[in-house]
């Protein structure tokens, strides 16, 4: 009998429940606030986060570069302790630790299923919902769509920093180097250093290229470049880019050519750096036109592949990412140049946006220390 008077209370209650998040209202307009709660419903969790980031892309939404509806909760990395499941999830129990990707796919729509996921749902970029189209990780709650594609258990032997940029810029920056199908010794130009190039820059490693070249005018990003594994970083502000890498390839030119910045400048001195029949591979985020001039092309003929891909996602890409760090293949924690509370998220902003005090990466900690349990991740 109590229970039935205490059980519809209690659930009133939680409904009732709000939280801390950053909230876009328009362009320049972002500011943390008291939000509800997310409650999950079929097929879906909602996880306490623990750990989330900022991206590039994230910058672009508050400048207003990239639309997004007001009143959206944005972000799109998260490592979290799952605190509810809605019905349908199996295989997890309130308390995992869990690493959520950026790109969230149902895992079963005619684009999933031919191999696709961040293309979900059949649309371009349909793949990313958080802080895009549903509400987003810079928050105390994050609930996770599609949660049995989407939530990988982390180790309990791998702290959240090692974890947290898997969500979206490694997994990017690593995808460069699988599109283009980077063979055993190709040299691979990485053209930026960003964090998103200094990932590529690092998959390139991973790959089992043989040359690796990057380009970077930034001190920071010069440095860091070569402790992911650049064995040349060209500073385009003081040399002939072009030139030089066809003196460092015998003026063969490079197998592959990852464009990490989204400019015409940049896509054309990746074209002109590719040995004939070589790869482009394109990170960037482009806007306007995008032209090919035809010299740099071989008038069409020159059997040159041109590829892009978004960030893949989904829980086992996550797995195998998380794979690569435990066994100490690749580490990314030195990105991770600052930490902030989520409760100063907007000066986090502030300082990766305009990229001041050698800022790579930032780490939002979204809980109080002494809110948080000890990790609890299983295997
Ligand atoms: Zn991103
Ligand atoms: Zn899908």
């Amino acid at each position: 009998m109590s229970h039935a008077i205490l059980s519809p209370t209690l659930q009133a209650d939680h409904k009732t429940e709000s939280m801390k998040a950053l909230v876009f209202h328009g362009p320049n307009q972002i500011a943390v606030e008291n939000m509800p709660r997310p409650r999950p419903g079929y097929g879906e969790a909602v996880i306490r986060v623990t750990l989330t980031t900022i991206c590039g892309t994230d910058v672009h939404i508050l400048r207003g570069e990239y639309p997004v509806e007001p009143g959206l909760i944005i972000g799109h990395e998260a490592v979290g302790i799952i605190d509810e499941l809605g019905p349908g999830i199996s295989g997890y129990a309130v308390g995992d630790r869990v690493l959520v990707g950026a790109i969230t796919p149902c895992g079963q729509c005619s684009s999933c299923l031919t191999g696709n996921w961040s293309q979900c749902g059949g649309v371009p970029i349909g793949g990313w919902k958080f802080g895009n189209t549903i509400n987003g990780a810079q928050a105390e709650y994050l609930l996770v769509p599609y949660a049995q594609a989407n939530m990988a258990k982390v180790a309990a032997d791998l702290r959240d920093e090692q974890v947290i940029l898997l969500a979206d810029i490694a997994s990017t920056g690593f995808s460069a180097v699988e599109s283009a199908d980077v063979q055993l010794g190709d040299s691979v130009v990485v053209i930026a250093q960003g964090p998103i190039g200094l990932c590529a820059t690092a998959g390139a490693k991973l790959k089992g290229a043989g040359l690796i070249i990057a380009t970077e005018s930034n001190p920071v990003r010069k440095k860091m470049s070569l402790k992911m594994g650049a064995d040349v970083v060209l500073d385009p502000t003081l040399a002939d880019v072009t030139a030089e890498i066809h003196k460092l390839t015998n003026d063969r030119g490079v197998d592959v050519a990852i464009e990490a910045l989204g400019t015409q400048a940049t896509f054309e001195t990746a074209l002109r750096v590719l040995r004939p029949g070589g790869t482009l591979s394109s990170l960037g985020v482009y806007s306007g036109k995008l032209n090919i001039p035809v010299d740099a092309f071989a008038a069409g003929l020159g059997d040159y592949k041109i590829v892009t891909t978004l960030c893949p996602g989904g829980k086992e890409r996550m797995r195998r990412l998380m794979e690569l760090v435990r066994q100490k293949r690749v580490d990314l924690t030195p990105l991770l140049t600052h930490t902030f509370p989520l409760s100063q998220i907007t000066d986090a902003y502030s300082l990766f946006s305009r990229q001041e005090d050698g800022v790579l990466k930032v780490a939002i900690k979204t809980q109080e220390p002494k809110l948080l349990k000890a990790n609890n991740g299983q295997c």
